[in-house]
This record gives structure tokens, C-alpha cells and sequence, in this order.
């Protein structure tokens, strides 16, 4: 079975900066893979681990430098990995994000059962990539999972969070399926990973390479128009009037209110 995980790298949280553009800084920020694709790569490691069968392989989509997390996960132990890397990527929404790595999946890897994405990414939190690929694919879609007990003779078993408990479903596959935080970890690079990791050839594909037509990729093909961005106003905190009757009270609030 081929697993396909799709991971995005990220700011470090702890480590935001914004451009003077309200945008999210990159450059000279320490990135990170997306933590909800740490627990899609883990859970595709687990089930390599029941059956050795399993191919993982490992994309993103970004510039140069997200070669970084494909080693990374190369260095936990998933089988390889390419970068979808091209300048006419840039200024994607989600739906050219998802076309894309969609594309890039069918055409880069053989009969990809399963693709893992993360529920959420830390910076753009739209969690609208996962599901965009699966309409682009014609896969099914699990979003909240939390856990695939089993995956085999094309049916998947998985735990998906509902607001009052957690469902069990049987999902025929192909599927997609969005990850939460599991009730496990990702695993540390394995004592060789580091050198498996190094030593990897990471592709990268660029629009001509996956086959998809310049306008349907980045800017060109996002309906999105961010037309204004701003940071909420910080609001002040209340005033406390102590030592009043109930209606001194009500005349300061109605003052308040009218302004
Ligand atoms: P979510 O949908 O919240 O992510 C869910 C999961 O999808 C992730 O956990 C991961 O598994 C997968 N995923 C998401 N993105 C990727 C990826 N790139 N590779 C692999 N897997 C992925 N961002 C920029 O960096 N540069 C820009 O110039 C830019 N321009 C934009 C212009 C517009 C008009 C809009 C609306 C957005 C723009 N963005 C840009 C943001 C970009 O669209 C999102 O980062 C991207 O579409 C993913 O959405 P998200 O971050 O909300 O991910």
C-alpha cells in the first residue's frame, strides 16, 4: 500500500513574527514541520510497522528551503519524499494549494491509497487543503481523525473525534484523511535516519513537471482576494466602579454604552 503525507512547514509558534504588512514573516524564522503532520507521518509509521509492505512517501509544497522537513521525515522513517517547488506557486490559496498537491500526488505517486494531511497548518488554519485534495482526487474524506487502527484489502478503520466522543468508521479506501493530535507521539530520527536523511535525493516538481497548466497554479489560479488585512485592536481592560448603589451603577453603564 502507498501512503502519501502531506506536510507544510511552518513558523516555529513560539517564534511569529509579522512582516510590515501584517503578514506572516518567513525569512530568517525558524520553521517547523506543521505539528498535526508530525502525528499524519507517526501514523503512517505505525502502519509501516505492521506491515513492511507500506510506502510512505512524504510532500510539500513551498520554496527551496522546505526540503528541510522531507529530511526530516525521511529521518523518522518514511521511504522518500519531493518538494512541488515553482515561482508560479506563489500567492496560492487553498484551492490552488490543494489542486496542486493533489496533482502532484496523482501524478508523482503510483496508486496512492491513503493521503494524511494535518486537521490544521499553525499559520494559515483554514484546514481547507485536506479536503480540497480529496475533491481533486475523488477520494473519500475523514477530517478529526485521531487514529487508523487498520488499513488493509481496501478499507480503513479509523477513530474520528465527534464533539461528544469519538466515532469509529469504516472508510472504503482511497481517502483522504485529516489528523488531530493522537494519543501518541511522533517518533525521535532513527539512529541511522540522520544519514539516511542526508544522503536522500529530494526531487523537486515544478508545474511542467506535475502537468498543470500555469493559470490553474499560485495567484493565477486562487479565487481567494485578500482585499485588507489588519491586526484585531487590543482591547482595554474593563473598569471597575466600587462603592456605588445599583442604579449609580446602571446610569454609568448606560453612559458606557451610548458612548
Ligand atoms: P490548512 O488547510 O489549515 O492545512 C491542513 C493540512 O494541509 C496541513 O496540515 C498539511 O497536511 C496540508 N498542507 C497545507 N499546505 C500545504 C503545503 N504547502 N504543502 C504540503 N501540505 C500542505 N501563503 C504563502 O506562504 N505565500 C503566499 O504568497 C500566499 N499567498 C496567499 C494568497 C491568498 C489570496 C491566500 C488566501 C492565501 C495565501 N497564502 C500564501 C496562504 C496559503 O494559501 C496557505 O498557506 C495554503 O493554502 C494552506 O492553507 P492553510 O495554511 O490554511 O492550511
Amino acid at each position: 500500500m502507498n501512503i502519501a503525507v502531506c506536510v507544510k512547514q511552518v513558523p516555529d509558534t513560539a517564534d511569529i513574527k509579522w512582516t510590515e504588512h501584517n503578514t506572516i514573516q518567513r525569512e530568517g524564522v525558524e520553521s517547523v514541520i506543521n505539528p498535526f503532520d508530525s502525528y499524519a507521518l507517526e501514523t503512517a509509521l505505525r502502519l509501516k510497522d505492521k506491515d513492511s509492505a507500506v510506502k510512505i512517501t512524504a510532500l510539500t509544497m513551498g520554496p527551496l528551503q522546505a526540503e528541510e522537513i522531507i529530511r526530516k521525515a525521511i529521518s523518522m522513517g518514511v521511504d522518500g519524499g519531493f518538494v512541488v517547488s515553482d515561482r508560479k506557486f506563489a500567492g496560492a490559496d487553498t484551492v490552488a494549494t490543494g489542486r496542486t498537491l493533489a496533482i502532484a500526488i496523482k501524478t508523482k505517486i503510483e496508486n496512492a491509497e491513503i493521503v494524511l494531511c494535518g486537521q490544521f497548518a499553525t499559520d494559515g488554519d483554514t484546514a481547507q487543503t485536506g479536503p480540497t485534495i480529496s475533491t481533486n482526487l475523488g477520494y473519500a474524506l475523514v477530517t478529526y481523525v485521531k487514529e487508523i487502527e487498520n488499513a488493509e484489502n481496501g478499507y480503513a478503520i479509523v477513530k474520528r473525534e465527534v464533539e461528544d466522543g469519538v466515532e469509529t468508521l469504516k472508510v472504503k479506501l482511497p481517502a483522504v484523511l485529516c489528523m488531530l493530535k493522537c494519543d501518541y507521539e511522533p517518533r525521535r530520527p532513527l539512529i541511522n535516519g540522520f544519514k539516511l536523511a542526508q544522503n536522500a535525493e529530494i526531487p523537486f516538481y515544478s508545474h511542467e513537471d506535475i502537468g498543470i497548466e500555469p493559470e490553474k497554479v499560485g495567484l493565477k489560479g486562487s479565487p481567494t482576494c485578500v482585499s485588507k488585512a489588519f491586526r484585531p485592536e487590543q482591547k482595554t481592560s474593563g473598569e471597575i466602579f466600587e462603592n456605588i448603589s445599583t442604579d449609580e451603577a446602571v446610569e454609568k453603564i448606560l453612559e458606557v454604552l451610548n458612548g
